[in-house]
C-alpha cells in the first residue's frame, strides 16, 4: 500500500538533481493529499444534503481534477507548471470552500500546511519571494477567517465542530507527513553523501597501484595518531624498504614489469606484516615505509629479516642486480623508545639513513639505527 502510493508521488523524480526531486515529489504529495483530505468533506455533502452542497461538491470535483492535473505535469516533467498549479489549486480551493461552508468548519487551517511546505518546493526562489509567498498564504487565511463570516451554505451547528476537528487533524496530519517524508530524504540524500566521502578518503590515502596506503596516510599517521600509539609504554619501530637496482630492472624488463613487480612485493609485505596496528605505505616510486607500533628493536630486526627473505624467495628474475640474480630489498630500521623525545620526523630520517647504509654495505640486507656495521 505504502510502496505503491509512494510510487505514485515519485511520478518524473528519476534521474532528477536531489533538490527538484524534492520538489517534485512535495508537489506530488501535496497533490494526493489534498485530493485524498476532500474526500471526507465530499463524502458528507453526499450524504447530508446533496442539493444544497451541490456547487461546493462540483466545484470539489473540478479541484480534485486539478490535483490529478499536477501528477500528470510531473510525470511529463513539467515541473514549473505543477508547482504553480498545485499551490493555486490548493489556495483557490481552501477559499472556495470556506465562502460556501464557512470559516467554522476550519477548512482554511489547511493555509498552515502549505505554509509549511512552501520554501521546499520554491527551491530556486530568494528568501523575499518566499516571504511574500507566506504573506500571501497569510492574507488568504485571514480573509477566511474574518470575510466568510456568514456562509453561503454553512455546516448545520450539529457537524461544525467535527468537521473542524476533520480540518485540524488534516492539516496536522498533511505537514507531518511532509516533514517525515522530507526527512527520509534528507536521510537519503546524507547516506549518500557520507558514502561518496568514505570513498574519495579511501581514494585519497591509498596508492592506485599497489592498493596499499600512501604517502599521505602515513604523514596524517605520523601528525595524528602517533602519540596515541606511543601512549602505551611501548616501543614503535618504522622500517624503510626500497628495491635493490630497480632503475636497471626498469630499463631492462619495461615499465609494465617493473609495476607488476611493486604489487608483487607490497603483497609480500602485507603477507608478513599482518598486526592490524601496523601500517604499511608506499613511501615513493619503489620506497615502502612500515610503522610497527608495539614492537621493540629485535622484534622489528626479526620482521625486516621475514621481509627481506620473503621478498627474495618470489623470484622475480633480475639480471642485472648488482647483488643476486632475482629482485631483492634492502631496509632500514630505527625503534622509538617511549622514554624517548626526539620528534617522529627524526626516527624516519634514522630509518633512511641507515637504508642509505645497507645499501652501502652491498644491498639485499636489513640495518639497524646504531648499531655499527
Ligand atoms: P638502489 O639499489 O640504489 O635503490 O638503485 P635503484 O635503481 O633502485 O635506485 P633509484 O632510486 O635510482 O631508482 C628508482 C627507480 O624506480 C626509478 C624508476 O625507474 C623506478 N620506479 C619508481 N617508481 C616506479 C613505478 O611506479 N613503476 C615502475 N615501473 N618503476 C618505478
Ligand atoms: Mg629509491
Ligand atoms: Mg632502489
Amino acid at each position: 500500500m505504502y510502496a505503491s502510493i509512494e510510487k505514485l508521488w515519485l511520478q518524473g523524480t528519476a534521474g532528477r538533481p536531489p533538490r527538484l526531486r524534492r520538489q517534485i515529489a512535495l508537489t506530488n504529495q501535496i497533490a494526493l493529499f489534498g485530493a485524498m483530505a476532500t474526500l471526507p468533506y465530499q463524502v458528507f455533502y453526499l450524504f447530508y444534503d446533496i442539493a444544497l452542497y451541490w456547487p461546493v461538491f462540483s466545484l470539489n470535483m473540478l479541484f480534485m481534477a486539478g490535483y490529478l492535473t499536477v501528477l500528470g505535469f510531473n510525470r511529463s516533467h513539467r515541473y514549473t507548471y505543477s508547482r504553480n498549479l498545485v499551490l493555486i489549486n490548493a489556495c483557490t480551493q481552501i477559499l472556495v470552500v470556506t465562502y460556501f461552508i464557512g470559516a467554522a468548519a476550519g477548512v482554511h487551517l489547511f493555509y498552515y500546511a502549505i505554509g509549511s511546505v512552501q520554501a521546499l518546493i520554491f527551491i530556486r526562489h530568494r528568501t523575499a519571494v518566499l516571504v511574500w509567498l507566506l504573506g500571501g498564504l497569510v492574507t488568504l487565511f485571514l480573509m477566511c477567517q474574518f470575510l466568510f463570516a456568514e456562509a453561503a451554505t454553512p455546516v448545520p451547528e450539529a457537524y461544525v465542530n467535527w468537521m473542524f476537528a476533520v480540518s485540524v487533524v488534516g492539516a496536522m496530519t498533511l505537514s507531518g507527513s511532509f516533514s517525515h517524508l522530507f526527512r527520509k530524504e534528507i536521510d537519503h540524500a546524507e547516506d549518500q553523501l557520507i558514502q561518496s566521502n568514505r570513498n574519495l578518503e579511501k581514494l585519497s590515502t591509498t596508492d592506485k597501484l599497489t592498493g596499499l596506503a600512501n604517502r599521505r596516510s602515513l604523514d596524517q599517521f605520523l601528525n595524528h595518531d602517533w602519540s596515541r600509539a606511543h601512549q602505551d609504554q611501548l616501543p614503535t619501530s618504522i622500517l624503510m624498504c626500497d628495491v635493490d637496482s630497480f632503475k636497471a630492472f626498469n630499463d631492462h624488463y619495461g615499465h609494465q614489469a617493473g609495476d607488476d613487480c611493486l604489487q608483487a612485493i607490497a603483497q609480500a609485505l602485507r603477507d608478513v606484516v599482518r598486526r592490524p596496528t601496523d601500517l604499511v605505505t608506499r613511501y615513493g616510486g619503489e620506497e615502502f615505509a612500515l610503522v610497527l607500533p608495539m614492537t621493540p628493536e629485535a622484534d622489528a630486526r626479526a620482521i625486516a629479516e621475514r621481509l627481506r627473505t620473503r621478498v627474495e624467495a618470489l623470484q622475480i628474475p633480475h639480471a642485472h642486480s648488482e647483488v643476486a640474480p632475482v629482485v631483492t630489498i634492502s631496509i632500514g630500521l630505527s625503534t622509538l623508545m617511549p622514554a624517548d623525545e626526539q620528534p617522529v620526523a627524526e626516527v624516519l630520517a634514522q630509518a633512511d639513513r641507515a637504508l642509505y647504509r645497507a645499501k652501502r654495505q652491498g644491498r639485499n640486507r636489513a640495518v639497524v639505527h646504531g648499531e655499527t656495521g
